[in-house]
């Protein structure tokens, strides 16, 4: 797989058009920044320099403001991520109010976790009870070969979180060949012994990276078997979250294990629910799509709450049935400027 060559794992289950679709679209994931502290091989080149100035970020109230209209279209469900969320300031306040608006039902937070040993307990008392934390090594070399970052601070991170009780608590792993292979029996282990779901997660074309290429690509199917080598895989009909995964029983470490398989599995977006802001501004309904619709100037230099709410139907009308990462989608930007 590489950027002029597509993966075509699967013939191809479902194609792209515009949607008057029986998906209830409820679930928006908000990124609040594009800038990481640090670099996964998948998601951000190393020397990557293209950040949004920070004047073209939107402002937390521009963002509070178009989650409202959100949620007078239905909006549920909404998901802090970045970049790394927590690398932006004030984003304790910002989560507390999100909490807050009515009609928002729940909000959770997706973290590479190595700032959850100084917030987690703000994040625990503004009213969060949902983090998912990235975690594809549990080996600190592996670790650091993957993400270019040091481990302690996000198991720290990890355990502070088990203590304060969060009601939902996941680890999100991207599975790479030849990188973490060896890491998910481990992982696994890690995640069954302390009561958390951990998801095993298809590497997705979604970014400029020379690592997004055929060879790096491990599918959900090979992660399963893997991991049966050491336990019986029991399907379970769990819905944790709102997410597209599946979910597993681990027979004998009684663990639940689940699987993202954006790539091979042909069905994968049939129950799609959410759409994206973008930390510039851009609401944007598919992640493997590039339409987006510009929302910073119904919000800049004044509200305009009229055209923020025509944006956002419009938006929502022609949510694709499906991605492209199939048919030959090129990404147009890192991950991070779209927000994971
Ligand atoms: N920084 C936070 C984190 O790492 O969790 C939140 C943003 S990150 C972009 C959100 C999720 O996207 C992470 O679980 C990350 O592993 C995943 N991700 C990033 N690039 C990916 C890729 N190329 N394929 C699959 N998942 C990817
Ligand atoms: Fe940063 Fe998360 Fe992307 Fe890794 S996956 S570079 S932690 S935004």
């Amino acid at each position: 797989m590489s950027f002029s060559q597509p993966i075509r794992l699967v013939p191809h289950g479902l194609r792209n058009g515009s949607a008057v679709d029986r998906r209830k679209v409820n679930y928006l994931r908000i990124s609040i920044t594009d800038r990481c502290n640090e670099r996964c091989l998948y998601c951000m080149p190393e020397k990557y320099a293209g950040w949004v100035p920070r004047d073209e970020l939107l402002s937390y109230e521009e963002i509070l403001a178009i989650v409202k209209v959100g949620v007078s279209l239905g909006f549920r469900h909404f998901r802090v991520t970045g970049g790394e969320p927590l690398v932006r300031p004030g984003v304790v306040g910002f989560v507390e109010r999100l909490i807050g608006l009515p009609g928002v039902e729940t909000v959770s937070l997706s973290t590479n976790g190595t700032r959850l040993p100084e917030l987690a307990e703000g994040l625990w008392k503004a009213g969060l009870r949902r983090v998912n934390v990235s975690l594809d090594a549990l080996d600190p070399q592996r670790y650091r070969e993957i993400t270019r970052g040091d481990i302690d601070p996000v198991l720290e991170g990890i355990e502070l979180c088990r203590k304060l009780g969060f009601s939902s608590l996941k680890i999100n792993t991207v599975l790479l060949r030849n990188r973490n292979e060896e890491e998910i029996w481990p992982l696994a282990k890690f995640a069954a012994s302390r009561g958390l779901v951990i998801r095993f997660i298809e590497l997705m074309p979604v970014t400029r990276s020379d690592m997004l290429a055929e060879e790096n690509f491990f599918s959900v199917e090979e992660a399963k078997r893997s991991l049966e080598k050491y336990d019986r895989l029991e399907p379970v009909n769990l819905k944790l979250g709102l997410g597209p995964a599946k979910y597993f029983r681990l027979a004998r470490l009684g663990g639940i294990v689940g699987f993202i398989g954006a790539i091979s599995d042909s069905r994968f977006c049939d129950g799609c629910n959410k759409m994206r802001l973008t930390a510039d501004g851009k609401l944007r309904p598919c992640l493997g799509d590039h339409a987006e619709w510009d929302l910073k100037p119904c919000v800049r230099p004044a509200l305009d709450r009229v055209r923020l709410k025509e944006c956002w139907e419009a938006a929502l009308a022609a949510k694709p049935l499906a991605h492209s990462f199939r048919e030959g989608y090129q990404p147009g930007r890192v991950m991070t400027a779209i927000g994971g």
